[in-house]
């Protein structure tokens, strides 16, 4: 068996983590704004068991299956559940006509690789369902590895498929913090690299930017990897966001500086050119992800920079 594609989370952090599959209504949403370079959003689970603890998907309201409609999961629980949508590769089938000249972006509020998809197959099945969509483009954004069991399905899509991997810092005890049920940074360095090398195109995005070491060492493992472009996304604290006081404790709330991530930016250019619109126009995307990314101004906390002077 492949390591890379062993990377689990601990089992201690699983021990109260609730599977609840359920039958969906719906699988594709619709994104109107075509600020975003997709049209389609696909979510084959709801919840997600990385848990990133800046998450703001967490603060979605999410009915808890066998429960009168109206209760809702804890904010506080997100990562200890998930919702497989077990009829997802079924719904897309029957909607597939919608997607005729369409990008699908999977996924938007859940990871599609998070170690659960080794037993449902959910995103391998819908992926399955979008390959015999021949004028359908795809950008699966993940995580995890584990994608690298479709591996062949993914090089099957030629041109029409991107991967976008996040890797939001240098320093897997950073990682530990923020994303602790999340695979290791090493692992994803490894399967950008793999991707890369099968001829899959991988986007690698820094986002949310967290604390970096060495900015530059980071820039060039990113083009050392053989992703075929970059870029930096800010983070989106809720109000009155615990993940604030967890950045303060361990000081990096230098992060939150518009300065800090235009650095990483400018950093990471010099690099990885900014596309021409024809370049774009090719990708079928209008503008390059971070111009794409609609940050909610963060609510004023008290002492924002403090830190940072
Ligand atoms: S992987 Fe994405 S959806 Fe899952 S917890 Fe982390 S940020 Fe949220």
């Amino acid at each position: 068996m492949d390591a890379l594609l062993q990377t689990e989370q601990p089992k201690a952090l699983f021990q109260r983590f609730e599977v609840e599959p359920e039958e969906a209504k719906g699988i594709l949403r619709h994104q109107k704004d075509p600020v975003y370079g997709f049209s389609y959003s696909l979510n084959p689970y709801r919840g997600c068991s990385h848990g990133c603890r800046y998450c703001y998907v967490r603060d979605y309201p999410a009915q808890v299956p066998g429960q009168p409609r109206g209760v809702l999961h804890d904010p506080a629980q997100w990562g200890q559940w998930i919702a497989p949508k077990v009829n997802a590769p079924e719904l897309l089938w029957a909607q597939r006509h919608k997607l005729h000249g369409e990008t699908v972006f999977m996924a938007s509020a859940t990871d599609p690789y998070q170690p659960i998809e080794r037993e449902y197959r959910l995103s391998r099945k819908c992926l399955q369902v979008l390959l015999a969509c021949p004028t359908t483009r795809v950008v699966v954004h993940t995580r995890s590895p584990l994608i690298l069991q479709d591996l062949e399905l993914l090089k099957a899509f030629g041109d029409r498929l991107s991967v976008g991997f996040s890797i939001p810092t240098d320093d897997d005890t950073v990682r530990q913090v923020v994303e602790p049920q999340a695979p290791p940074i090493p692992t994803r360095w490894a399967a950008v690299e793999r991707l890369s090398k099968a001829g899959v195109r991988v986007t690698l995005g820094a986002a949310p930017l967290m604390h970096l070491h060495d900015v530059g060492a980071f820039v060039r493992r990113a083009k050392e990897s053989g992703a075929r472009s970059a870029w930096v996304g800010g983070l989106r604290l809720l109000p009155h966001d615990p993940f604030f006081d967890l950045l303060r404790q361990h000081h990096w709330l230098h992060i939150l500086d518009p300065g800090y991530a235009e650095g990483v930016r400018k950093a990471m250019h010099e690099l990885f050119p900014r596309k021409s619109k024809q370049q774009l126009r090719q990708e079928g995307q209008k503008q390059e992800p971070e111009a794409r990314v609609r940050v909610r101004p963060a609510p004023r906390q008290p002492g924002l920079f403090d830190a940072v002077g």
